[in-house]
């Protein structure tokens, strides 16, 4: 009986949700309350997961596992797709087999994706991530993507140019929405790929061509592979139909990616086709800075967990910021985290009575019903534990994702200093400004150099080039007869240091 009211108060659950389409939070009505679809882009699988790459991860397991609990979990599916084919995995395959790698081209791109595709599983696991219902790979829906190239050009909205197939963005009215841009805004402010085939600078590629190496499909434009974009829209549809719910995504990929996904989708059909609420989460940084190689503050998943911090404490440091914030990673943080999962664990094991089946309370499910707001979540965890509620506490911290037996077992008797190398926020820092001090001194160099060679060319429009890119950055830019000095000044980038020579 009590199973029932719980049920029902839970379709009750009013969920809102930001689109990014019509740039509002509304109520999300399902368009099958008994089939509620999510798609979420995947990785393109040629090296490990950076941190940032768990963001989007995280928050639509948040989101998929509201879903769930509000509409049944039989009554939810979630597809999150692997692009296995790319340039990007040929290149690290070609890479491989130059270094002398045995077999063909082929198998070393095969064994690559399969590689990187046990890492992300096991990687986004160790962060209390669900696997979803769906993992299409995009070398499994060619036929597919070749259909829908098919039909698009069939009804005017793509064309065949030199054994490629682009879509016209001039020929899909509503090019733009979903990122607010317009086609002569794009072109002024993308790096777009100009090719003498295209008609306009912005249309983007459906299939092209493979050479020889490359991983090829018969297609009625020769041997070639699909473009990016077509396969999400080509995999969501096979899977969810020409309509579902929610597409979800990093930021970054709201444009081109998904506005090239919803142009393709839509233009074959009707504008209310395909997704209808596009979320977008908000990119990560690390330690109050974009991540970079350059900087050193580049981690992958796999090395934060090595280093010693548990998914668990990940995980809870991610929750801490709402998705649609730019979010911070710092060492500070994941002390915290670590701090409250081991009081919540202690308070947990002090009774061994069953709390694993109840159901959250109530204000803890509307936090996360009103556009995943998992920093508010938080707070309300933070007060079950000062209150010593063990059965909200238990429920609650299950709901997002957390396993209260693993929870018991690793952090109940766990000393703070015994789970995370204390080294790691100096080493990450020091590294970084290591980092730094190096890119300017080469930059320094490279300033002196252009300054000689302008000294006998009488041409300094390369040193000033230099010099006021690097003032754009914040660098103090200091030239004598006796050398150069660049020094970090107020408004420093560092990330910008990286697109200077
Ligand atoms: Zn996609």
């Amino acid at each position: 009986m009590e199973e029932i009211s719980v049920r029902q108060g839970r379709l009750m659950t009013e969920i809102k949700l930001y689109n990014t389409k019509t740039r509002k939070k509304e109520v999300f009505t399902p368009l099958d309350s008994k089939d509620v679809r999510i798609y979420v882009c995947g990785p393109t699988v040629y090296d490990r997961a950076h941190i940032g790459n768990a963001r989007p991860v995280i928050v639509f397991d948040i989101l998929y596992r509201l879903l769930r609990e509000i509409f049944e979990v039989d009554h939810v599916r979630y597809a999150r797709n692997f692009t296995d084919v790319d340039d990007k995995i040929n290149a690290t395959a070609a890479e491989r087999k130059a270094a002398g790698a045995t077999g063909t081209l082929e198998e070393l791109i095969r064994e690559r994706t399969e590689e990187t595709i046990s890492w992300y599983l096991e990687d986004m696991g160790a962060l209390g991530n669900l696997e979803p219902d769906h993992a299409p790979r995009a070398t499994e829906y060619v036929q597919e993507m070749i259909d829908m190239s098919v039909m698009l050009i069939e009804q005017g909205y793509a064309y065949e140019a030199e054994s490629h197939v682009l879509f016209d963005v001039t020929s899909y009215e509503n090019y733009g929405s979903l990122s607010g841009r317009s086609v002569n805004d794009m072109i002024a402010g993308a790096r777009v790929e100009i090719a003498p085939f295209k008609r306009n600078p912005m249309d983007f590629v459906l299939w092209k061509p493979s050479d020889i190496e490359q991983p090829g499909w018969q297609s009625p434009w020769g041997r070639g592979r699909p473009g990016w974009h077509i396969e999400c829209s080509a995999m969501a549809e096979k899977l969810f139909g020409k309509r579902f719910d929610i597409h979800g995504g990093g930021l970054d990929l709201a444009f081109p990616h998904h506005e090239n996904e919803k142009a393709q989708s839509c233009a074959c059909g009707e504008e209310s086709d395909f997704a209808q609420v596009w979320m977008h989460n908000e990119m990560l940084q690390v330690e109050g800075k974009k991540m970079s190689k350059s900087l050193g503050n580049f981690f992958s998943v796999r090395e934060l967990i090595d280093q010693g911090y548990p998914g668990e404490v990940i995980r809870l440091v991610f929750l801490g910021t709402h998705y649609r914030k730019p979010m911070d990673w710092t060492d500070k943080k994941a002390r915290e985290a670590e701090v409250t999962l081991r009081r919540a664990a202690k308070l947990l094991s002090s009774d061994p009575s069953n709390i694993l089946d109840l159901k959250a309370p109530q204000e803890f499910v509307d936090a996360l019903a009103n556009d995943l707001n998992t920093s508010l979540a938080l707070t309300f965890i933070k007060k079950y534990l000062k209150e010593g509620d063990r059965i909200k506490l238990a429920s609650s911290l299950t709901l997002l994702g957390f396993d209260i037996d693993v929870l018991v077992k690793n952090f109940a008797s766990l000393e703070p200093s015994q789970f995370k190398n204390e080294q790691m926020e100096g080493n990450a820092l020091r590294s970084c400004g290591d980092a730094v001090d190096s890119r300017l001194s080469e930059l320094a160099n490279q300033l002196l150099v252009r300054r000689e060679n302008a000294m006998l060319t009488k041409d300094f429009t390369t040193v000033d080039a230099l010099k006021s890119a690097l003032v754009d950055a914040g660098v103090s830019v200091q030239m004598s007869k006796d050398g150069v000095t660049l020094e970090p000044a107020a408004g420093f980038d560092a990330s910008k240091l990286e697109d200077l020579l």
